[in-house]
């Protein structure tokens, strides 16, 4: 990971490459506040996808969406978060994550 624009994005090195406009990319940049940077970190156990609602908020949606909104868990439409055709997993912890989705998906035995 390479901190870029005076540190407030990072360009992360994909495990594997997503396709993208243009190709296939196996680097992307991100804005710090959409990162969860942890050591020794293990896949996301939450088998959900992340939607951007009209509250700018991140909620867990089908971890494989068509590009259109869907309903989250919470009931709110949400935009999916793609890259070409691989959607942001989403993660119950981060800042902007929607507090009933988060519930909803940590109460959820896997
Ligand atoms: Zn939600």
């Amino acid at each position: 990971m390479w901190l870029l624009r005076g540190g407030s994005y990072a360009l992360v090195e994909l495990e594997e490459k997503v396709r993208a406009a243009g190709g296939w990319v196996g680097r992307l940049s991100f804005h710090l506040d959409d990162l969860n940077i942890r050591v020794n970190a293990q896949p996301p156990r939450e088998p959900y996808g992340t939607g951007l609602g009209p509250d700018r908020r991140g909620h867990a949606i089908t971890a494989r969406p068509p590009p259109r909104p869907v309903p989250a868990l919470c009931g709110v439409m949400a935009n999916p978060l793609l890259i070409g055709d691989w959607c942001l997993p989403f993660a119950a912890d981060m800042t902007r994550t929607c507090g009933e989705c988060a519930r909803i998906v940590t109460s959820t035995p896997v």
